[in-house]
């Protein structure tokens, strides 16, 4: 459904995007991740059909961004990070508007904007001026106009930047819901949101794409040990742990309230956890936990794109 080849963008002299390529198939919704300036609206842009790129190429359901740009742009619907909304129209208006640019036949302009009315619930304020609008109805607003044209592709951009927790959620849920049938990529610097909408994520830092996959799939490539929270009653010699052949470092230990947490890393893949459940028997410690740590995306994104903080 997208096919980006070695996609560079150079402003001036500044290399925005560096090299990129990735491919996304149908039904699929990826996330762009990464801090900002990182390259994800230019990467939208290519697209999208607004900007070139300098090198490399991208096909959108089949069709070359040079050569079928017109057919690119019908096959895409682009929701920008500031919807051009027109304040004054109400949102019937606007919609009715937006499928005349879109080209929907008169004949089944009707249908089209009542099925986006349905599909992004849009019902209690189609004859309200898109200026008086919650963000979050704006929002919607915006996702109607970007598939009042059924596209087969659909590229969002921070789609809930602004929104209030409530209205996330609900953008979120019209997101997957659109997802099933369409292939969406959406650009975000938010590490919840890729967990809550994304299949798949690509992170981009400085231009480059640094991690690929599944958010498991990318904690594996980058989580080199195994790490584990262990309580055991009463205070312990952590150190004793380290004769276990697996563990590689006892990175923390502290006595509280009656117990010794200890953190520890250990080779990836070992049966770690039964040998410490062992060590605990062997020498009469009383396990109270015993609890594999998962490298959270955010210390992963942290890790990969030098982040102090998210
Ligand atoms: P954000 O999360 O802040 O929106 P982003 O990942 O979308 O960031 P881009 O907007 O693609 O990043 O910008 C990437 C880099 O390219 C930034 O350093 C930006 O300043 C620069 N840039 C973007 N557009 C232009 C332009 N038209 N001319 C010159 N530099 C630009």
């Amino acid at each position: 459904m997208i096919k980006v080849e070695n996609i560079d963008k150079i402003y001036g002299r500044f290399k925005a995007v560096d090299n990129v390529s990735f491919h996304i198939g149908k039904g699929e919704i990826v996330g762009l991740l990464g801090p900002n300036g990182a390259g994800k609206t230019t990467i939208m842009k290519i697209l999208t059909g607004y900007h070139y790129p300098t090198h490399g190429t991208a096909i959108l359901n089949g069709y070359s961004i040079y050569d079928d740009l017109l057919k690119v742009k019908e096959s895409t619907g682009y929701l920008p990070e500031m919807a051009p909304l027109y304040d004054d129209l109400t949102v019937m208006e606007y919609l009715d508007f937006m499928a005349d640019i879109r080209k929907v036949p008169k004949s089944r302009k009707k249908i089209e904007i009542d099925r986006v009315i349905q599909e992004t619930g849009l019902g209690p304020v189609v004859y309200r001026s898109i200026g008086k609008l919650s963000k979050g109805y704006r929002q919607r607003t915006g996702l109607a106009q970007a598939i009042i044209h059924s596209p087969d592709i659909l590229i969002l951009d921070e789609p809930t930047t602004g929104l209030d927790p409530n209205q996330i959620i609900e953008i979120r849920k019209l997101i997957c819901d659109i997802g099933k049938e369409k292939t969406v990529i959406l650009s975000t610097h938010i590490l919840q949101e890729v967990e809550a909408v994304c299949n798949r994520v690509l992170i981009l830092n400085h231009g480059k794409i640094v991690a690929e996959g599944s958010p498991s799939e990318i904690r594996e490539q980058v989580q080199k040990d195994d790490r584990f929270t262990i309580e055991v009653a009463g205070s312990v010699d952590a150190q004793a742990l380290k004769n276990l052949e697996p563990v590689s470092e006892i990175i923390s230990s502290e006595v509280q309230g009656g117990k010794t947490i200890i953190k520890i890393s250990a080779q990836k893949g070992a049966d770690t956890g039964a040998l410490i459940f062992d060590w605990a028997v062997k020498n009469g410690c009383r396990l109270s936990a015993l609890v594999p740590e998962q490298t959270s995306l955010e210390d992963i994104f942290r890790k990969l794109t030098n982040q102090t903080e998210v």
